[in-house]
């Protein structure tokens, strides 16, 4: 039986993730489980999986929920909570699907107290990868990722030799927006960008999806977790979101892990590597419905963002810490109709431009970083 202690349970990762779990209640069950303020999601959740212990956003939700919650269950919050159900000792495998940077320290935390690790969260390695990375090694916990891209790389790799990998090919759907041309683009609006043709995900990671910085975020994401140079990550857009990553090894044979778009498959891959279960909520691939995939070059001039998560990328240090909190805040802007749509990549950009490289930041530089980011994006919309 898999213990799992669950950040972000009420997001789409984490409701998906206890869609794997309900399939298997003889392998998985919830000791922690955390979320920000959605209690009205969580309650029905909390009743069903009976977790130990319950993290949420503030004092406030803390609260509300405390008089709806059986004794017996432990209610903490704020990041003291998150941490807390990081390391929760009844907890042996740790699933990060919280949104955003606030992931960064529950990961740091959950390493060092040896739990395996199931990484949905992406801004923590954009923000910190280098020092995930390096404690993840120190104290050997293995780090499986669950995003989709990252997860297909992965499989692909499996029963490989890791030292002749060429080059790692993200694949990407293109958004919302793919159809567009750049100038079709300056009035389109937040309902718009959150239809996307492939997936259901969050608001932010479709947005992302919409300007390709989730692209630009999963190429960093890719540097760190596979300890790849940047020169060896490319990116093709592949409008049908069956083929979710590539493989290129140095005799030119490439290999991929294909499916229907699907969370729930990284989700379990990760919950169950290196075995894999039975997945009865999804359907198989059959080529022929699909007929033809197509694959197209990613145009830096139509998708910015892709360019300067790759500048960032390159440049190290505290760069991708910049870019990751201007464009949390930029997203969050466009979501509350404060800036245009292409405006968020402008404001990623001047982040980017108005920092001062810090080469090797430590853990208190880069949350100061990011602090500060936050406050010069905010300033500059406001
Ligand atoms: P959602 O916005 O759907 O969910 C975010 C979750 O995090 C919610 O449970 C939310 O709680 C919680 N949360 C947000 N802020 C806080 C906080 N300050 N304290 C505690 N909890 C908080 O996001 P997604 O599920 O779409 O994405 C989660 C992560 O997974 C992101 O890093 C994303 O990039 C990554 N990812 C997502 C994919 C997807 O298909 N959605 C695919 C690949 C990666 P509440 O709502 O209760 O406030
Ligand atoms: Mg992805």
């Amino acid at each position: 039986m898999k213990k799992i202690s669950l950040l972000g349970a009420t997001g789409s990762v984490g409701i998906q993730t206890l869609k794997v779990v309900r399939e298997h209640t003889d392998q998985f069950s919830v000791a922690a489980l955390a979320f920000g303020k959605n209690i009205d999601t969580a309650l029905p959740l909390i009743h069903e999986f009976r977790p130990k212990l319950v993290s949420v956003k503030d004092k406030q939700v803390a609260d509300k929920l405390k008089i709806q919650l059986d004794d017996g269950i432990r209610l903490v919050y704020g990041i003291e909570g998150m941490i807390e159900a990081a390391v929760f000792p009844e907890a042996d495998f740790f699933v990060n699907a919280v949104l955003g940077s606030v992931g960064l320290e529950p990961t740091l935390a959950a390493i060092e107290a040896g739990k395996t690790i199931g990484l949905a969260n992406k801004e923590t390695l954009v923000t910190a990868g280098h020092l995930v990375m390096k404690r993840a090694a120190d104290f050997s916990v293995p780090i499986l990722p669950i995003d989709s891209e990252h997860s297909a790389i992965f499989q692909s790799m499996q029963g490989q030799d890791r030292s002749a990998v060429s080059r790692l090919i993200l694949t990407a759907s293109g958004g919302s927006f793919r159809d567009k041309k750049r100038e079709d683009l300056v009035d389109v609006t937040i309902k718009d960008a959150l239809n996307h043709p492939n997936w259901s995900m969050g608001a932010k990671i479709t947005v992302d999806t919409a300007t390709m910085m989730n692209k630009g975020l999963e190429v960093i994401e890719a540097h760190w977790l596979f300890d790849m140079s940047y020169e060896k990550i490319d990116t093709v857009i592949h409008r049908e979101s069956i083929v979710h990553s590539l493989v290129e090894y140095a005799d030119h044979s490439v290999i991929a892990q294909l499916g229907l778009p699907s969370m729930l498959v990284p989700i379990q891959y990760a919950l169950t590597y290196p075995s894999r279960l039975k997945l009865s909520q999804t359907k198989p691939l059959n080529l022929w419905e699909i007929g033809s995939l197509h694959f197209q070059k990613v145009d830096m001039q139509r998708y910015p963002s892709v360019s300067l998560a790759y500048q960032a990328g390159k440049a190290g240090g505290s760069m991708p810490t910049v870019l990751n909190a201007a464009n949390e805040i930029a997203v969050q802007a466009f979501l509350q109709e404060k800036i245009a749509f292409l405006d968020i990549e402008r404001y990623v950009e001047r982040a980017l431009e108005q920092h001062q490289l810090i080469k090797a930041p430590d853990l208190e530089t880069i949350e100061a970083v990011d602090k500060e980011t936050r406050a010069f994006v905010m300033n500059q919309i406001n």
